[in-house]
């Protein structure tokens, strides 16, 4: 037993927790970080063979290359002292869709051309006019920085608290808690368009338009159809943004122990004081946030402990998982590959049926250093749509789950090969992941992508939790999944941690 506590003992590396710890780390809290497995990142980690570098999760990023940004991940970066890593800025992505091959750009120019082919000048119209209704939502919700609140669960409560200068944008504001779908009903017809956001909604939330959230989207909808749109990737991939969040974190004395597994929750008096690892050994802390999703969270509690809360949020439902595909292949002849190529196979089975969308992401494309010369690296998925159930009990070494796992990611083969027909031979690594790959690597529940919570419900719930000395952050939390969420998130806990004085001096060296 370590008998001094830390003040701050985050358990996770994600990218949520990550933020925090920095975040408290800079106001000069002395905090530890313990993540079980070998690589920080969670569902961003990357890792290495063979002189390629794999990603396992987001390869979409964008507000990483500006300043100001509204991106939090961005913010916090600057706030650590690690705003100066390159990123690269590209604009066009491929999308296979039941209407043809198209190449999709951000920016409003690209996107119409794309709109006039396949559904005609009305459509382009329309889309025009949906912008324009997004618009003042968009500016609602960038009017408070996410930074600027302050942890609790009453989110648009303090929205409307914020005084004189948010009164130009408060008939937008009834739109920022709810669900994305009624806007998109009531302004949209033509099919191409209802299916393209449905499409964009899912690959944000896991969840269709009817269930994600009306700010988010508009936000997003905001910077990639802005005259300077541009998608960013960052050098190095996501493993560079998780390498800075940890220097940033040690360089203000914050300590990062890796393969080091918590096993339960301390509590005395009805306070969280602390952890027990895998190995025996106990820290003590003074707060404690949890980054480990919702599920795994309570699990950590002793039985007898918030109970009701516990029963409740261990029902959270979960979104869908994944299926991966790792490729490290060779790149003679293939000049024009695209970074990204989204599939999707019927728009009538539902954007979120299984085996109906995928995702290709070829990051050296962009970044030759994340492959050897003259090769490229390939992470697909299938984005939260592969039901657990399918995989649920089964034994990652028994012969049923290799048959399995052979036969549903022979999706990626069938489409890959649309595009590069002697893949196979290609290739000098091949490795498949199924849900029990992701929740053994993520250590997620279920190999989720997060919570199934239908912002048609309302918002996800705070960074505060019955249990007084236990805070939580990352994709169980408001706002929600994704990097910028999550890094909200992040900041959302250490507020409550550093207390009003440590957050405005924060806004204020950010100039937010
Ligand atoms: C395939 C995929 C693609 C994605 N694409 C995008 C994208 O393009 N753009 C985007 O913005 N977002 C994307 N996302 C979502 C985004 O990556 C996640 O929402 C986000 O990274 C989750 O961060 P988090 O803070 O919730 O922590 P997590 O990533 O969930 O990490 C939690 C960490 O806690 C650790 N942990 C858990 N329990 C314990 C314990 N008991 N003891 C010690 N450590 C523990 C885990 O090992 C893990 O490292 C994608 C996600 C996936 C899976």
């Amino acid at each position: 037993m370590t008998d001094e506590p830390v003040d701050v003992l985050v358990i996770g590396s994600g990218i949520g927790g990550l933020c925090c710890a920095a975040l408290c780390a800079r106001a000069g809290r002395s905090v530890v970080v313990l993540e079980a497995h070998q690589q920080p990142g969670g569902a961003a980690h990357g890792f290495e063979r063979k002189g390629f570098h794999f990603e396992s999760g987001p390869s979409l990023w964008s507000g990483l290359s500006r300043w100001p940004s509204s991106n939090p991940l961005r913010q916090i970066l600057q706030a650590i002292g690690e705003e100066d890593f390159p990123v690269l800025q590209y604009k066009n992505w491929d999308v296979l869709l039941p209407e043809g091959h198209l190449s999709i750009g951000v920016g409003p120019q690209d996107f119409e051309t794309v709109v006039r082919d396949v559904s005609g000048a009305d459509a382009v119209a329309e889309w025009r006019r949906f912008i324009e209704v997004l618009q003042p939502i968009a500016a609602a919700a960038d009017a408070i920085p996410l930074l600027a609140l302050r942890p609790g669960v009453d989110v648009v409560g303090q929205l409307f608290k914020q005084g004189p200068r948010l009164m130009k944008h408060l008939p937008a504001m009834r739109h920022l808690a709810g669900a994305f779908g009624p806007l998109v009903d009531r302004h949209l017809q033509d099919p191409f368009l209802r299916h393209w956001v449905d499409l964009l909604c899912f690959l944000i939330s896991g969840m269709p338009m009817a269930d994600t959230n009306a700010a988010a989207m508009a936000t997003l909808f905001g910077e990639w159809f802005s005259d300077e749109a541009c998608l960013d990737y960052p050098v190095g991939g996501s493993a560079a943004v998780v390498d800075a969040l940890v220097r940033g974190l040690k360089r203000h004395g914050g300590t990062l122990n890796l393969g080091t597994s918590v096993d339960s929750l301390l509590i005395e008096n009805e306070r969280c004081v602390g952890v027990r690892c895998s190995n025996g050994e106990q820290i003590r802390a003074k707060d404690v946030v949890s980054n480990a999703d919702v599920w795994s969270t309570v699990d950590l509690l002793p039985s007898s402990t918030a109970m009701a809360w516990r029963r409740r949020s261990g029902g959270t439902p979960a979104c869908g998982s994944f299926l991966h595909l790792h490729l490290g292949f060779d790149a003679t002849g293939l000049d024009d590959l695209p970074v990204h190529t989204v599939w999707v196979g019927d728009w009538d089975r539902g954007i979120d049926a299984p085996s109906n969308a995928m995702v290709l992401s070829i990051p050296s494309v962009l970044d030759s250093s994340m492959a050897p010369a003259g090769h490229h690296v390939l992470h697909g998925y299938t984005p939260a749509n592969e039901p657990w159930s399918l995989w649920e009990g089964l034994s990652r070494n028994s012969r049923d789950y290799t048959q399995q796992k052979g036969e549903r990611c022979a999706l990626f083969w069938s489409v890959l090969e649309q595009r590069i027909p002697d893949i196979r031979e290609r290739c000098s690594i091949v490795m498949q992941g199924t849900p029990l790959t992701h929740q053994h690597f993520l250590r997620t529940h279920q190999g989720s992508y997060g919570p199934a919570l239908s912002a048609a419900d309302g918002l996800f719930p705070g960074v505060t939790t019955p249990v007084s000395g236990l805070l939580m952050c990352g994709a169980s939390t408001f706002p929600g999944i994704g990097i910028p969420p999550v890094a909200a998130s992040g900041a959302m806990a250490a507020h409550a941690i550093v207390g009003r004085k440590a957050q405005s001096d924060l806004l204020n060296a950010l100039g937010l």
